[in-house]
């Protein structure tokens, strides 16, 4: 795994001068009716010149995001992969109806909520409209990484491959019609709270009612399991909802197998994937 620090902001003209003596390489874009350039680009903890570009850039410049990667033979090798499509684009409409939420204190609403979490899905999500036709095959909702849906190359090709342990929900229009090119992704094999192995350095965000506590991982961290949870289970499952500062979500897991039929039918698009460290 490397870690990649992205950098991206308004740096002032003298830092390109520190770009150049480091010899990092860097693009230039100007904002209309801005004269003062923004200077993005990346470092990567692999590079052999790392240390010493982070330590001339660090005075200077901040890195806006600082994400794992890992390499084309870590993704190849992985026995399982949480993943997380970047196409956020299904408004879901009846969060109340569908889900219960055990806290008190949690509920959809405008203005400012407290962290949502321990809630049980109950019912079948309507959504205000079918996502446009693209590459992606994976999409998510607008309010955050929480529902995991697919299209119908997903739903035929787990059908074709006999891979196991997936459960498609069908999702509704406003009117409560079933949609036939979009599913809910979910499964019935769950990682419990207990079996998530904590120690790499992970935060937690507590609600301030009842106390409960989620996990917040961050891009630089990996997911760590224990390897035993994941024993009886082939090619899906998902974690409790358990993860995350605002809305809980749960991370959705992938065998190696299921990644493999992912490519080979060309649905990786605009989804990533990282190992999960077994311990
Ligand atoms: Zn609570």
């Amino acid at each position: 795994m490397k870690t990649v620090y992205h950098y991206f902001g308004r740096f002032g003209e003298a830092f390109e001068e520190i770009l150049k003596q480091e010899g990092i390489r860097y693009t230039i874009l100007y904002v209309p009716n801005d004269t003062e350039p923004i200077y993005t680009f990346d470092l990567a903890s692999t590079s052999k010149r790392f240390s010493a570009q982070y330590a001339s850039i660090s005075p200077y410049a901040k890195p806006l995001d600082v994400r794992l990667v890992s390499s084309a033979k870590e993704t190849q090798t992985a026995q399982w992969l949480s993943i997380i499509p970047h196409r956020t684009c299904v408004e879901v409409l009846n969060y109340d109806e569908a889900m219960l939420y055990y806290c008190p204190k949690t509920k959809y609403a405008s203005g400012w909520n407290p962290p949502i979490h321990d809630q049980e899905q109950i019912g079948l999500f309507k959504i205000r409209a079918l996502p446009k036709r693209t590459q992606a095959a994976f999409y998510t909702g607008d309010t955050g990484f929480e529902i995991l849906f697919c299209d119908e190359r997903v739903v035929n090709m787990v059908k074709d491959e006999a891979v196991c342990g997936v459960e498609f929900k069908p999702v509704l229009s406003q009117h409560g019609k079933v949609y036939d090119r979009i599913y809910q992704m979910s499964s019935l094999n769950v990682v419990k709270r207990s079996q998530i192995v904590l120690g790499h350095g992970e935060a937690f965000c507590e609600c301030p009612y009842c106390g409960s506590r989620q996990i917040v991982l961050r891009n630089d961290q990996q997911l760590h399991i224990d390897s035993k949870a994941l024993e009886s289970y082939s090619d899906f499952c998902m974690t409790e909802s358990i993860f995350g500062e605002g809305i809980a979500h749960p991370f959705y897991l992938i065998s190696q197998r299921f990644y493999q039929l992912l490519k080979k039918n060309k649905l990786l698009s605009k989804l990533s994937v990282f190992p999960v460290v077994l311990v």
